[in-house]
Parts: C-alpha cells; structure tokens; sequence
C-alpha cells in the first residue's frame, strides 16, 4: 500500500469506527471519551507545517497548550493561520477567533470534523525569555517544533492518537511517542498531554538508538558540526545513561500514572548555546563559538535533565518541601556522571562546585534568611535551593562515608528510594529523608536538618568535604578546594565516590 493510500484507508477507517461507535452508544454514557484522532502533518516546506486533524467534536473549543507563549495575547495561536473546517458529510464549519487564542465553532457533539491549519514557523524572530530551544525553529538541515507550537486540540483527549508526517524524501521524523509499525513516519499518542508536552526534529540528521532493559534513549544529532563530533555525543549520551542505570540498579521505573519508557534528546548547532526540557524531551544548542563553560552548561543542563527520570519521575517528593532534594541531589549526580564519562575531570570538577555553584549559593540573599525547603521559591532562589541542595547532599555523603569506612554513601539513599517508590504512585516526604539518612549514617540528622535543611543557616561545607581528607577553604566566599600531599587510602576512596569514579 502506498502511503497515500494508507492515510486515505487509515482517514476512511477512522470514519466509520466512530460514526458505527456513536450509532451504537447513542442510549450511553456521551460524556466518555471520545474516539480516535488523526494529525496529518506535512512539514515539505521549511517555512510552514500544514497540518490536517481529524477529530470527533467533543465540545466547541479548539485549543493549544496553556503552557508557554505568554508573551503573546494570543499565545502560541499567534504563528497559526488558514484555519478552515469540515464536517464528515462536506459541510464548511465556521470557526471563529475566542481571547487568549482560542476558536470556538459550532458541531454537533460526536460530529466527526476535520480541521486544518498552518504553523508558521517565524518564532525565531521573537524574543523567547527561556530561549528558542522550547519552541521551534529551523535549520539547513531540518525543523524543531516543541507540541505546544504544533498542535490545535479539541477536548479532554480521544482514546488514542495517530500522528502522520509528511516530509521530503531523505528526510525522518525524530519524535518521543511510539513509532507506528507502519510507516517510519507514523507515530501513536495516549493522550493530548503527551502530544503537546513534546518535542520533535524532522529533516536530514542522524538518529542513535540506546536499548536498554525495555527503555530506549533517542538521540538526534543535527548539522554538519554538531553530525562531525557524534562519537563525543554518542560517548556522553550512552556513558551517562549507563552512569545512572547501574548506579540506581535499574533503568526508569515511572509512576502507573505517568508512564514512560522513552526519552529524546535533540542537539543542533545555534548561534546562542542553551538547554531545556519538555516531558520526557531535551533539547540542546550548541555553538562552537561558545566559551568552554557555555558548552560546559549544555552538557550539564542533558546530564541533570536525564537524571530526572529517576529523581524526580520515578520516585518524587510530597510536597515542595524536598525541591532542593529533586533539583540539588540531581546536580550532585550530574558532576558525578559528566566526571565519570570524562567531560569533566577533578580540576573543572572542583571549579564546578565552586564557579558554578558556591558563587551562586554565597550571593543568594535567601541563604541565612530562608529554609532551601521553600521550594516555590526555586527559580528565584536558585543559589539556596539548587546550589544549596547540592551542599546539603555532598555534606550527607561526606557524613555516611565517614561513618561507615566509605561502605555506604548517598548512593544507597538513591538506590533505596527507588527501589522502594520506583513503579508506585507513592511519594516520599522530608521526614522520609531524615530517617533514611539517620539510618545510613547510624547518626541521628536532626541536628543536621533543623539547622541547615528547615533552618536557614549556612552550611559549612568545607568543614564537611575535609571529613575526605581534602583541604578546603572558603574566604571571601571563594571555596577552594586542594588534594593533600598525603591521604590515607580511606580518604583515596572517598575522594573517587565523591567525584563518581565508580
Ligand atoms: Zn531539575
């Protein structure tokens, strides 16, 4: 069957299951879910996507994502033209501008529409205050559309999705949802949520595929530069990945309630380096002309992100009170694995901790006046929570290590709560934290946690890293931090868990 043929048998198909479903459930339950809908998407040109949705009405609002684009009054509606709509027996449906970028139009409930409309792809020339990176842009080489920027939905959500692209010969489509058998540029979606909290690149790159244990890591190298160095992206890619498998004793364990067994990070070189996340997506830019610590960030931002799978995906705080647990804990983690894959080693280690992080966690206003457990308070506080969840977790392990002859470390913490959480929808809580550390240690934190965790006082973190026989200092909030002529080989040990050697 050619493609075309394909689509038009899939679109026939879709039809009448749901015209026979709704005959049949006339006397039931309307308020269900409604059936099957279809996006077909041609991306031939590298202007524009025109897409074509299919969809049983299930109210009058069409919508996009409520997340991003506030910049605009009418949100990500702002790049979408040429929006005309037909019912199944032919008819014109009018579909009318709402505030805030929404349409309204007039259908039945249950009428099968088919909607189409034009995503122009000029969100470059705006001004984006989380960069590009999220939202969508283009290349020589191809085009990045974050879901938010691509799709127009209807309703809570069908029972499954199809997504058909369209794109010029040579080209793929690099996208996080699950490939059709079919057609290499056919994918299946649960849930509206999914579709739009995504990301995808189509167009001429190159895509790696790491298996492991039922989860695949996606990785899309795009243009002649980024394309030029796969083995170095290939290296951190899968290095990382192996880094935290073997580390958590197994690969992502999501909630039943957020499942996942995906994710997908795309690289492509651009002007201004930068890093974000969507879902289970990761897109990174990378810019030769960078300076090293600007390249440096990038890396960080793929190895931090990816450890959210497990910290943060698989197993997750009550409350907001555990942040600097999440985002902290997770920045440890990330200098661990970038040191243990070679992209850093124990000099950019220790200029890390202090460059990027105690600078940040001395300057911040909230440390000394604020508890790190206000976690709303992150994006403005990044120096007492992110910074400060990283001290706090390195003091902890510094303080199992020391008790325990370097037997034990936050790594069995890490390792406990995930095999404890990991697959379930429970939550752990900051007590949870406590006694778990307590029990590591075999020494009571409470001490510990009132003073620093739900205190506000300044962790001494240099007194806690010299419990590895380093010599560290802090003056003029500068943390300097030295090997020792001699170190016992306790302290050789505890050095290497310290950096993730192992
Ligand atoms: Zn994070």
């Amino acid at each position: 069957m050619t493609r075309a043929l394909y689509f038009l048998h899939r679109f026939a198909m879709i039809l009448l299951v749901s015209i026979a479903c709704s005959a049949q459930n006339q006397s039931f339950d309307k308020a269900g879910p409604a059936r099957d809908a279809l996006y077909e998407i041609s991306m031939l040109n590298l202007d524009y996507a025109l897409v074509s949705y299919t969809f049983e009405a299930t109210d009058g609002v069409l919508q996009m994502s409520s997340r991003g684009a506030d910049q605009f009054e009418n949100r990500w509606a702002t790049f979408i033209s040429d929006l005309s709509a037909v019912s199944e027996s032919g008819q014109n449906i009018a579909i009318n501008p709402m505030p805030h970028g929404q349409w309204s139009f007039h259908a039945e409930k249950g009428t099968v529409v088919k909607l189409s409309y034009r995503v122009n792809l000029d969100h470059e020339k705006h001004v984006w205050s989380g960069g590009i990176d999220g939202v969508a842009y283009k290349r020589d080489h191809g085009v990045f559309y974050s879901g938010r920027s691509l799709f127009v939905m209807n309703g809570r959500g069908p029972e499954s999705i199809t997504v058909n692209f369209e794109v010029p010969e040579h080209w793929k489509v690099s996208a996080v949802w699950d490939q059709d058998e079919t057609g290499t540029n056919s994918f299946r979606v649960d849930t509206y949520d999914e579709l739009s909290e995504s990301m995808l690149f189509a167009g001429e790159h190159e895509q790696f595929i790491f298996k492991r244990d039922g989860f695949e890591l996606l990785l899309a190298l795009g243009g002649e530069e980024i394309i030029a160095k796969n083995e170095d992206y290939v290296n951190l890619a899968s290095g990382v990945l192996d880094y935290y498998i073997k580390l958590m004793g197994g690969v992502p364990n999501p909630s039943p309630e957020n499942p996942f067994h995906r994710a997908l990070v795309i690289i492509n070189p651009y002007e201004q380096p930068d890093g974000e996340v969507i879902g289970n997506c990761i897109s990174i830019l990378e810019s030769n002309q960078a300076d090293p610590m600007a390249q440096m960030i990038s890396r960080f931002v793929y190895a931090h992100e990816l450890f959210h799978l497990w910290n943060g995906k698989s197993f997750f705080p009550s409350d907001l009170r555990c942040e600097w647990f999440k985002e902290g804990v997770s920045n440890y983690y990330t200098l661990k694995a970038l040191y243990h894959v070679g992209v850093l080693n124990e000099e950019s280690f220790f200029a890390m901790l202090n460059g990027f992080f105690y600078k940040r966690y001395a300057s911040d206003p909230g440390v000394g006046s604020m508890s790190m457990t206000q976690g709303n308070e992150k994006h403005d506080h990044w120096g007492l929570i992110y910074s400060g969840g990283l001290f706090a977790g390195i003091s902890q392990d510094m303080i199992i290590r020391k008790a325990t002859n370097n037997k034990h470390s936050l790594d069995d913490l890490m390792r406990g709560i995930f095999s404890d959480l990991g697959g379930t929808n429970e939550s752990y809580t900051l007590e949870d934290l406590q006694n778990r550390l307590s029990e590591l240690s075999g020494q009571e934190q409470a001490e510990f946690f009132e003073t620093y965790i739900d205190g506000s006082r300044k962790i001494p973190f240099d007194e806690y890293l010299k419990f590895s026989g380093l010599h560290s200092e802090i003056k003029l909030d500068n943390l300097s931090i030295l090997r020792q002529q001699e170190e016992s080989p306790q302290e050789k040990e505890m050095i290497q868990g310290l950096l993730g050697a192992n």
